[in-house]
């Protein structure tokens, strides 16, 4: 059968949380053949956790169904350091999904999510944690200023996804947001309590709320390995993120009908007072073509709309597990 990790791991985390003297940070990084980058990341924490002498630290590695040596190399570092613990997916679930699971396994008062490529500096941490200890805020994020090393094309449909988000959406997406941020237990515990199939953190991280303070940084290139985005998974993505975050589509075509229905009670009219007064016959076939066409075409896209949501609803009601896990450190190698 299938069950949630967390029935597992919260109790345990909570009674760690509990008995701890010290701060303690979980660093959720999601690792989908990553196996370049994973030493120079992981030498990176260390340096980082050094800094921090006052506060302690574990690495969740969520292995996403790698192809390659990453679950290896990610099973060799939870050998040699124990703050280091990873679940790995049976197959490849998403970045949304190895978030989740990443979350879920957390016992740390504060959650960090960081990508394992070395795009989110890992020298913020610290100035994260400032940001929460001291200034009082329940999560501090990182934001992009530019996309300097991005192909312009990427840039440029990101930008306007930001834009017609914005328009469609009462939840705020920032433009340049990164899925980079350190997060309070309690923030994190209500990000978990979103257990939504159709996941899009972006929005989820806006929608329950609490203060987020946003650290602006310049895009920094990947040290190895290439991104898992293509344009393609990209469109998919912000397809996704309108429809968990915005119902005005529907709307919208709801209006497009009105409006059509409108025209089509003026041009009836029209057609009825110029046979009564000129006469004639069909004469305007092939602009009737083109009208025809049209309306199919607009009656198609409606209905695609309404086909995007009704899928959503669908896959949300089949209630099927977010990820599974083929093996987690700590030796349980059983589905989840
Ligand atoms: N990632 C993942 N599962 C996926 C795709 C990506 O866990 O299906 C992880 C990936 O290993 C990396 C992070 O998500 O740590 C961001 O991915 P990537 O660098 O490819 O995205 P980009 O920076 O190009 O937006
Ligand atoms: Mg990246």
């Amino acid at each position: 059968m299938y069950k949630s990790l967390e029935s597992q791991i919260q109790p345990d985390g909570e009674i760690t949380r509990r008995t701890r003297t010290s701060d303690y940070i979980s660093i959720i990084i999601p690792c989908y053949n990553e196996g370049k980058v994973l030493h120079v990341l992981h030498n990176k924490l260390c340096e980082i956790a050094q800094m921090m002498p006052e506060v302690s630290f574990e690495y969740i590695f969520v292995d996403d169904g790698s192809k390659d040596e990453t679950l290896e190399i990610i099973r060799a570092l939870a050998a040699k350091d124990q703050k280091v613990k990873y679940v790995s997916f049976s197959r490849n679930f998403g970045k949304e999904a190895a978030m989740y699971a990443g979350m879920e396994m957390a016992a740390g008062d504060y959650v960090a999510i960081i990508d394992a490529d070395m795009q989110d500096p890992p020298t913020m941490i610290p100035q994260m944690y400032k940001g929460i200890k001291e200034e009082g805020f329940d999560c501090v994020a990182a934001r992009r200023v530019n996309r300097i090393g991005e192909p312009k094309i990427r840039s440029f449909f990101a930008r306007q996804f930001y834009k017609i988000m914005r328009k469609l959406s009462n939840t705020e997406i920032v433009d340049g947001a990164r899925d980079f941020r350190l997060m309070t237990r309690q923030m994190t515990n209500s990000i978990l309590s979103v257990y939504e199939y159709n996941r899009f953190s972006k929005g989820i991280f806006s929608w329950v709320g609490f203060s987020t303070k946003w650290l602006e940084y310049e895009n920094v290139e990947r040290v190895g390995g290439e991104s898992k985005w293509s344009f393609w998974k990209l469109f998919l993505y912000s397809i996704d993120g309108i429809v968990a975050f915005s119902t005005a589509p529907l709307a919208l075509s709801s209006l497009l009908g009105i409006f059509l229905c409108l025209i089509a009670f003026i041009t009836i009219i029209f057609t009825i007072v110029r046979q009564l007064v000129w006469g004639g016959s069909a004469y305007g076939w092939s602009s009737m073509v083109c009208i025809i066409l049209f309306l199919s075409g607009i009656q198609l896209f409606c209905i695609g709309i309404l086909g995007q949501y009704l899928s959503k609803t669908y896959l949300e009601a089949k209630n099927r597990p977010i990820y599974i896990v083929r093996e987690q450190s700590g030796g349980n190698d059983e589905s989840k």
